[in-house]
């Protein structure tokens, strides 16, 4: 029996909700449903959080939410879920699901591979991951429907698995990344069965599909606590071997100052509300593999700009094969990265080019990273950011000679 908590406990009141949330819950209930803001928001909001983004949970099947929204769309091949549009809010919307053990298809790991059953409320809340995951918020009355005793979790600042924990993870080892992700969101800590396993069978995130671990990664990396998850990552053991990009994160002794840099930089941002780049992180993270690489070949004989390519792409292939960096962002990482040794030309015409280049700014903050982090001198990027802010004529005169 679930419990029903009413505001008083929770705190939240439907006009904290996003009007396109109310809306669609109000529009699904009217229609004889029964629907509920569910999982990370109301998580969120009773933690303080705003969140980013609202999933609604019921028990009318795709088709017929579909069929209530004019601006919506069934998506989802693993499952069908829908997203309705409402302002410039999207929705997501999707039925009540359960984990039939019988029809539910893993691979020998235990990795679910389908699990399209719809189900009750209930089997909707226990195949979800954490008790702070499983909420219903019922905007009508304002109650908070509680099958797992998550809000005490929250409350108690404890990150709780519902069911076996060990089992959890086999079918999906991507919740050990969502663990830590989410306890460092949240200021949460892990409790100990939930998180005993994590370290010990790591090696299963092995089979999680590297576009699933990257999007994954990404997640962790732009949730504005990169650098408290990362360290923790650390602790639990989970970078050993696994994925080359957090082998390259957790153990660069060169670039160690670099990365945590970057990282703290782009928590910033986060928090601060700003845009963030993919493409940009991504290239700091691995730059330092790639000066690496590029050395070798040039103390081998290799010409400068042609080993530079070379070690970027052999730097983007040994991550690719654990994690696929989407051909978008990697042609982001790329152009940062081409960019660098342009910017030690300060003589002729190249600067001019230079400045016009569409990635200047990406490039140039990338290059005051560099120096912040002691790898070359304060007074290029210092140089770079004068030329830029100069006029034609002072310009002239900071070029240096011609070799
Ligand atoms: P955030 O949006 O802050 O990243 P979230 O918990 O909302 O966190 P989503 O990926 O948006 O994460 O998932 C929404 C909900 O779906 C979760 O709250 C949880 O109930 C459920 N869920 C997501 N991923 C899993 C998973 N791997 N296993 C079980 N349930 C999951
Ligand atoms: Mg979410």
């Amino acid at each position: 029996e679930p419990s029903l908590i009413p505001v008083a406990r929770h705190g939240i009141r439907r006009e904290d909700l996003t009007p396109a949330a109310r809306r669609v819950c109000a529009t699904l209930q009217e229609a004889g449903h029964k629907a509920y803001v569910v999982g990370g928001a109301v998580r969120d909001l009773i933690a303080g959080i705003p969140p980013k983004d609202y999933d609604v949970a019921t028990n009318a099947t795709p088709e017929e939410v579909r069929a209530l929204f004019r601006r919506s769309r069934i998506i989802g091949r693993r499952f069908k879920i829908v997203h309705v549009m409402v302002g410039n809010e999207t929705i997501e919307v999707s039925t009540f699901r359960a984990l039939h053990d019988e029809d539910t298809v893993t691979d020998e790991h235990g990795r679910v591979l389908h699990d399209n059953v719809y189900g009750s409320q209930a089997e909707d809340a226990a195949r979800r991951d954490f008790t702070v995951n499983a909420l219903y918020y019922d905007p009508a009355d304002e109650t908070v429907i509680d099958y797992h005793d998550g809000v005490a979790d929250l409350k108690d600042k404890t990150l709780r698995m519902i069911g076996d924990p060990v089992q959890r993870y086999r079918e999906d080892p991507v919740r050990m990344l969502r663990a830590v992700r989410l306890a460092a969101k949240l200021g949460l800590s892990i409790e100990a069965a939930t998180r005993k396993p994590i370290g010990e069978i790591s090696e299963l995130l092995e089979n999680v599909p590297s576009a699933r671990l990257f999007d994954e990664m990404l997640k962790l990396l732009t949730s504005g606590y990169a650098v408290v998850c990362l360290k923790r990552l650390r602790e639990e053991g989970l970078h050993k071997g696994l994925l080359p990009l957090l082998d390259v994160i957790l153990n660069q002794p060169m670039g160690e100052k670099f990365v945590w840099l970057s990282l703290e930089n782009t928590d910033q941002r986060v928090r601060d509300g700003k845009p963030i780049s993919a493409g940009f992180l991504f290239a700091t993270l691995l730059w330092h593999e790639v000066l690496a690489n590029w050395n070798t070949r040039r103390e081998a004989g290799e010409h400068s700009t042609p080993a530079l390519m070379a070690a970027m792409n052999e730097v983007l292939e040994q991550q690719a094969e654990k994690l696929a960096i989407t051909r978008r962002i990697s042609a982001d990482i790329t152009e940062i990265w081409a960019l660098q040794p342009r910017f030690e030309r300060r003589s002729g015409k190249m600067p001019y080019r230079l400045l016009e280049q569409p990635r200047f700014r990406a490039g140039y903050d990338f290059l005051r990273l560099r120096a912040e982090s002691g790898e070359i001198p304060l007074e290029l990027p210092e140089w770079w950011d004068s030329f830029a802010h100069s006029q034609p004529d002072a310009r002239e005169a900071m070029l240096q000679p011609e070799r």
